[in-house]
């Protein structure tokens, strides 16, 4: 069963002004779909893990044949990561959270906007291509960044919200100005699900 590109839980342009429509369509048909299409194709060359779950594969890189290891990681990372992405984005996002992930922000970061500021940071100090993750650790939360398509889940730590700074998340509508996209993309963040990403947490 190969691998296959997951619908938009909402139209193309449904996170304008924040993410345009244009942009939101060529980063999943085009830049997601690439993803998949060459994980499968990387796949076609170590068939014994044409079975295993998303999950598996990037939890367990170093099980994947030499050969193929490299396209392995960069596209199961980039089908992982953009899988995640849309869901964690909504049209009704933005505000504050609630519940559980709120209180672990509070007790992590000191508040609300003092996470944002160091979450900033990590995705503006990205050189070049690459993620900034949130990252639960029992009920510690951290701040981490990784290049290219890689992710925590690829080091085993578990990932509650991320975002992505390669310039074709952004660059049709905000060029270089990578600071403008982060702003307006915490209107976008959908908090229910990275809640409920935070319960699913291993607990330890
Ligand atoms: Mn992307």
């Amino acid at each position: 069963m190969a691998f296959a590109l997951p619908p938009l839980p909402y139209d193309y342009a449904a996170l304008e002004p924040h993410i345009d429509a244009r942009t939101m369509e060529i980063h999943h048909t085009k830049h997601h779909q690439g993803y998949v299409n060459n994980l499968n194709a990387a796949l076609e060359k170590a068939p014994a893990f044409q079975s295993k779950s998303l999950d598996e594969i990037v939890g367990n890189l170093s099980a994947i044949p030499e050969n193929v290891r490299t396209a392995v990681r960069n596209n199961a990372g980039g089908h992982w990561n953009h899988s995640m992405f849309w869901v964690i984005m909504s049209p009704k996002g933005g505000g504050d959270p609630g519940g559980d992930v709120a209180k672990a922000i509070s007790a992590s970061f000191g508040a609300l906007a003092t996470f944002k500021e160091q979450f900033n940071a990590a995705a503006s100090g990205r050189f070049g291509s690459g993620w900034a993750w949130l990252v639960a650790t029992g009920d510690k939360l951290s701040i981490e960044s990784t290049p290219n398509q890689d992710n925590p889940a690829m080091d085993g730590r578990h990932a509650i919200l991320g975002v992505d700074v390669w310039e074709h998340a952004y660059y049709l509508k905000y060029q270089n100005r990578r600071a403008d996209y982060l702003a307006a993309w915490w209107n976008l963040v959908n908090w229910h699900e990275v809640a409920k990403r935070f319960d699913a947490r291993p607990k330890r």
